[in-house]
């Protein structure tokens, strides 16, 4: 491993989001990930580069060191599981939860209460079995990888479990929030083994991130 540290960071929300923070730890980037293609983009600090992963890949990229650090949504981590990884600090940045959506007008209470058999589409299968196993709900997964909101409106699922913030895109899509699982916001990872080998170059920018989050919150307090 190089002395130069490589923080795995995903295009889109997160990316606006880590941002300030990185400004505020005193660094800056050059080119943006969303006009360059570049997938590896270098810093205004000589000793951080950032590459540019899809979200659910940060936890695979910093478990096997090929990032010392990543920036990924608790979802993700919930998925990926921790194996080799380090998690110093929530950020609270990307906050959003995860829930059970069903179609308008349906009784999804009911359902349960009837003990029926739910088709449940969503891109987080460990989550959602977890949390309809922990009601006795039994549920068909069916795995997708995006546009879960599509699933009810044409048939293949009864119900959907998914990201919401504002409840926009339910709205749009005429689904209703039944069940908020759990709250979900981006987590700091860190590479185990770059924790030990690379403490000296780690430690400031982990403290220079905890005081960016601890000021902002102070700010909105
Ligand atoms: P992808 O399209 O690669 O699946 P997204 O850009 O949709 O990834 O989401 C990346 C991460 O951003 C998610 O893992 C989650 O932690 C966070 N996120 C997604 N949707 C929202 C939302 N509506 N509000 C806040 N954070 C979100
Ligand atoms: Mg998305």
């Amino acid at each position: 491993m190089s002395k130069l540290l490589t923080l795995a960071l995903s295009k889109g929300r997160i990316f606006e989001e880590t941002l300030p923070l990185l400004q505020a730890a005193g660094i800056t980037m050059a080119e943006s990930p969303e006009t360059s293609r570049k997938l590896i983009l270098p810093t205004s600090s000589p000793d951080l580069r950032v590459i540019i992963v899809r979200a659910s890949d940060v936890p695979t990229y910093v478990q096997y060191g090929a990032a010392d650090l990543g920036l990924a949504g608790s979802d993700v981590l919930m998925e990926h599981g921790l194996a080799g990884l380090y998690v110093p600090q929530g950020l609270r940045i990307a906050r959003c939860r995860l829930s059970v959506a069903v179609p308008e007008g349906f009784d999804y209470e009911h359902a349960v209460r009837q003990g029926a058999r739910l088709r449940v589409a969503t891109k987080y299968v460990e989550a959602a079995r977890e949390h309809f196993a922990g009601k006795g709900v039994h549920v068909d997964l069916i795995k997708l990888y995006g546009s879960m909101e599509l699933a009810p409106l044409v048939g293949l699922a009864d119900a959907i479990v998914d990201l919401v913030s504002t409840g926009g895109t339910l709205r749009a899509n005429k689904l209703v929030e039944v069940e908020q699982i759990v709250d979900v916001s981006s987590r700091l990872v860190v590479n185990q083994a770059a924790l030990k080998l690379k403490r000296a170059a780690l430690a400031p920018l982990l403290a220079a991130f905890a005081e960016a989050v601890r000021r902002r919150e102070g700010a909105a307090a």
